[in-house]
């Protein structure tokens, strides 16, 4: 066994670092991968640049292939650019201004209903203002959605402009005394000048705690342009995508992150009112990586990330004063089989039979047994037990063992020390006595 552990070091210290070579077969696949989940190609062009010089220098970890640890530093890469800069959560205020923006069709009105709802259910009081005055249709659109929502809709039909109507709700929601209002506007067909005018007027007259732009989860590459216009006009503070119940590959999600800096609040995942969740990065990295070629790797580098926990216990095991605790420690990690299951991801390791472990096992119990009536300065320090035949001798009593088998725990026990000690310093973590937490 310790031959095994050697053999598996001295190999992964060979291919140990990340390097332009080797990266450059999975950096293509991540690419396309990005293309084809529909990330606008300036943004996969920034993130595979940053990524690479991330990546380059990196160590591989024991067990693991370079290709699977890139995987691995862009799923993080991923989900840090999507998820970890920012509150999700809307803004407070007293009370609540959240206006809605975005292209014609995307799915604004509808998003409305769901965050009403959603605000309810939180024992909010919430009133909705109806300000596309374009369509006749859409105010009765949000007129119905509250009520099956059963939540109240102030609209001056379209005999107002946007802003007065945006106004007056503001208005009417203070004196109701509303937590909330959720302020609907008009879209276009696509960016122009108009519409952008109007959300700028909208919102200096209302002040809005939250302006969150709406996002077809299906518009593909064209989300990068979309999310900057709005967000250099209007600064939005979030973004909803909608229509991810789709069979969208996510891609946006990217952009809008990327682009804007601003966080993806909810996604929208089906037309009715209860289809509203928050935005989880992870599986917005799983969605968008788990294209074509790079689903297994992708894969292989999450059982990877199991390993690499191994790898750190190890670590901290060596890196502590070795005594008959940590001893143990590192059986039991060997012998059962999560531990076994960790071994085998490891090169040069896959020899290891069930039979052995099973021999491991009852070794295992036969060493805990005598392990567990030592004293705690027995246990730290081994050698006042080589030092004392009546130590010994008490031990083997209190566990129902014989002297043998004694000696057989203090011979076992030497050799793992000599072994964890010479592996610590194969991988240069400093003395084995040195702690280093
Ligand atoms: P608006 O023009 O931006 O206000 O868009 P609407 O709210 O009127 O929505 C346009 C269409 O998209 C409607 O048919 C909605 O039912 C549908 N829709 C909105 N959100 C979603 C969603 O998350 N999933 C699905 N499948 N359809 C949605
Ligand atoms: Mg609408």
């Amino acid at each position: 066994l310790s031959r095994s552990v050697e053999k598996a070091w001295k190999m992964v210290s060979k291919d140990g670092k990340l390097t332009p070579e080797n990266i450059k077969e999975p950096l293509k696949e991540i690419r396309r991968a990005l293309l084809e989940a529909d990330v606008s190609l300036p943004v996969v062009r920034r993130f595979v640049k940053k990524v690479e010089e991330k990546a380059v220098g990196q160590e591989v970890i024991v067990g693991v292939t370079p290709d699977m640890a890139f995987i691995k530093t862009v799923n993080d890469e991923l989900v840090e650019l999507m998820g970890s800069k920012g509150a999700k959560d809307l803004e407070q205020g007293f009370p609540q201004v959240i206006l809605m923006a975005g292209l014609q069709g995307v799915g604004k009105t509808t998003a409305c209903g769901k965050l009403a709802l959603l605000l309810t259910k939180q024992k909010k009081k919430v009133l909705m203002v109806a300000t596309d005055v374009y369509r006749p249709a859409a105010i009765d659109q949000l007129q119905k959605l509250g009520k099956d929502i059963n939540v109240p809709v102030f609209d001056m039909g379209t005999s107002a402009s946007p802003v007065e109507i945006a106004r007056a709700g503001i208005a009417e929601a203070k004196r109701q005394k509303v937590d909330a209002v959720i302020v609907d506007t008009a879209g276009r067909l696509q960016i122009d000048d108009d519409m952008m005018k109007e959300l700028k007027d909208t919102k200096a007259a209302i002040k809005p705690t939250d302006t969150l732009l709406v996002v077809d989860a299906m518009t593909g590459q064209e989300a990068a342009n979309l999310v900057k216009a709005f967000n250099e006009q209007a600064d939005i503070s979030g973004a909803i995508l909608t229509k991810m119940d789709g069979d969208s590959r996510g891609g946006a999600a990217l952009s809008v992150r990327e682009v804007s800096g601003k966080p993806i609040k909810f996604v929208g995942v089906g037309e009715k009112m209860d289809s509203l969740e928050p935005f989880y990065p992870e599986r917005m990295a799983s969605r968008i990586l788990g294209q074509g070629d790079v689903l297994s790797l992708y894969e292989k580098a999450e059982q990877a990330i199991k390993a690499e926990d191994a790898e750190a216990n190890m670590k901290r095991l060596l890196a502590n004063k070795f005594d008959f605790n940590d001893f143990l420690t590192q059986y039991k990690t060997m012998s059962n089989m999560g531990g076994a299951q960790i071994m085998k991801l490891m090169p040069g390791m896959s020899k290891i039979s069930e039979k052995q472990l099973y021999q491991m096992g009852k070794e295992l119990k036969t060493y805990e047994s005598m392990i567990n009536v030592m004293q705690d300065e027995e246990r730290a320090s081994p050698e006042i037990l080589a030092k004392s035949a009546a130590r010994r001798r008490r031990i083997a009593q209190a566990s129902g063992r014989t002297e043998a088998e004694v000696s057989n725990l203090m011979a076992k026990f030497t050799a793992v020390r000599a072994q964890v000690s010479k592996m610590s310093q194969m991988m240069k973590l400093g003395s084995p006595g040195g702690a280093q937490n």
